[in-house]
């Protein structure tokens, strides 16, 4: 479209906002997938290279990986929901509370910087929502809560611009959803063969994991996702060095795998909503006729 890109178009279409390769797909991957569907421009900034990602003992002793092999998942994950490239800012992935952030990690990174870079990403882009993770980043990890603290900031000020952004979403888990998650989540576990106990992280990150889900009178956003949910599935199957041996395509966890994943859960900060409201998409996107 000509013009579409000058100074006086108006913003269009979708950007994630999340820290590792894999967040975006577990959160939004169906939001994704449907906007890009019905012709959004939909992007993904990943703002470190998920280098903590491994298990200890992967790699000599410590828990770190090949970068390049979580920027290449993330972008299979892209090719599946059927988007754009990824865009990465390259700070080093923190770790988990307690591993000790390396040099260039996010959470070591100057907090306006970052918020800089986010923003010069989304005055390029110019989309019309952002979604990023609720402050609590789902259970607690540093760069979580780091990425929801900076995006947040960073569409503030995008807001304020002429042509910026006209909404801001954060991704939520809702308290409702926990005692099912948990349930499919062993189930898939004991089918997978999964044997290893879970490790101290594992047991923090779900005690962090109920304590942050949020209450469900707060969420405005639910989006059904079930129409692209072999998308997301795929998208989530790309991440393989997070996957832990799990499958996601045989066809007996299907049942569980609608349940865990089937929709995706949203708060809209901006515009506040009015009190008790809900939608079923959010604003501010193309949806055709629905
Ligand atoms: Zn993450």
């Amino acid at each position: 479209m000509p013009g579409s890109t000058g100074p006086d178009a108006s913003p269009r279409g979708l950007l994630s906002i999340f820290p590792h390769p894999d967040d975006e797909s577990y959160g939004a991957a169906g939001l994704m997938a449907l906007a890009a569907a019905a012709d959004n421009p939909v992007w993904v900034l990943c703002v470190t290279n998920g280098d903590q990602g491994g298990r200890p003992g992967e790699i000599g002793v410590d828990h770190s990986l090949d970068p390049e092999i979580r920027l290449e998942e993330l972008r299979c994950a892209c090719r599946e929901m059927g988007i754009a490239e990824p865009i990465f800012l390259g700070y080093r992935d923190s770790g988990m509370e307690g591993w000790g952030a390396p040099e260039g990690s996010l959470s070591k990174a100057d907090s306006e910087e970052v918020v800089e870079r986010m923003l010069e990403v989304i005055r390029r882009l110019r989309p019309a929502v952002i979604v990023t993770f609720d402050p609590g980043g789902i259970y607690g990890h540093p760069d979580h809560v780091k990425c929801s603290a900076t995006a947040t900031e960073a569409y503030r000020r995008a807001a304020a611009e002429p042509g910026g952004p006209v909404a801001l979403y954060h991704q939520v888990m809702p308290r409702s959803r926990i005692a099912g998650m948990r349930a499919a989540m062993e189930e898939e576990r004991r089918r997978s063969g999964d044997t290893t106990p879970p490790s101290e992280d594992d047991l923090r990150q779900q005690e962090a994991f109920e304590r942050l889900a949020r209450p469900d009178e707060e969420i405005t956003t639910i989006v059904e996702i079930g129409e692209v949910l072999d998308r997301k599935l795929a998208a989530l199957a790309c991440h393989d060095s997070q996957m832990r041996g799990r499958r996601w395509d045989d066809p007996e966890v299907r049942a569980g795998l609608e349940q865990m994943f089937g929709r995706e859960t949203f708060v809209r900060v901006d515009p506040a909503p009015q009190a008790g409201e809900r939608e079923k998409l959010p604003m501010a996107l193309e949806w055709g006729g629905r």
